[in-house]
């Protein structure tokens, strides 16, 4: 194949899967479990990033396997990952899609993480992803925003996300949708949602890993 036909060659992916971890098992909406639809879309995704040349590693070999936030960071490390993307969905009284990211370093099991150098590519890379899934997904999730770490429960007491901390890739946490919002469950329990959640998540992807122009 042509160079154009695979944008992502010579880059590497880490798909994290959300949950089970030490955090549980996550959300679960009406129709649709957080670890359920994170799973599904996972393997979707990795499938399409793949298509696009890129190696594709997930952090987790079954839906039900338990697997620690730090481990996840470290199987990221391991890969040498371009980019860590990990997939969750939310509980909350709103709905649509966030992006979060590591703006500072925090703390967890006596590490400070994760680096100055990762806190700045993530940065740029969260923000340049999340327009690029929210074009896709536009008219069918609300767009809640590129935010910090520090704005989500654990993120807010440890300073960063543990899977941040421990990251020495560049990293960001989609929540995809909100489960208990009816909309955003019943979007991610259709095959066409989830299809459609796939596609915005590679296209966030390219748009993060591929510079303006194509360029690598
Ligand atoms: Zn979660």
């Amino acid at each position: 194949m042509s160079p154009a036909a695979t944008p992502l060659a010579g880059k590497t992916v880490c798909l994290d899967p959300g949950h089970p971890s030490e955090n549980g098992v996550g959300a679960r909406g009406k129709r649709i479990s957080e670890v359920r639809a994170a799973w599904l879309v996972a393997l979707q995704t990795r499938d399409l990033l793949v298509a696009d040349g890129a190696a594709v590693v997930l952090t987790k070999k079954t839906e039900r396997e338990l697997v620690t936030n730090r481990r996840r960071a470290r199987i990221a490390n391991e890969a040498r990952a371009d980019l860590m993307v990990r997939l969750h969905c939310d509980a909350a009284s709103a709905s649509g899609t966030s992006t979060y990211y590591p703006d500072r370093a925090g703390r967890s099991g006596g590490v400070r993480g994760p680096s100055r150098s990762v806190i700045e590519r993530s940065a740029v890379l969260a923000r340049r992803f999340h327009a690029a899934m929210m074009d896709r997904l536009q008219g069918a999730l609300a767009d809640r925003g590129v935010l910090p770490d520090t704005r989500t429960y654990i993120g807010g007491r440890q300073g960063a996300l543990t899977g941040s901390i421990f990251s020495r890739v560049p990293v960001l946490l989609v929540e995809m949708a909100v489960l208990t919002d009816p909309r955003d469950d019943a979007f991610l329990a259709s095959p066409s949602g989830r299809r459609r959640m796939a596609l915005a998540l590679r296209d966030g992807v390219r748009a993060a890993l591929l510079e303006a122009g194509g360029s690598v």
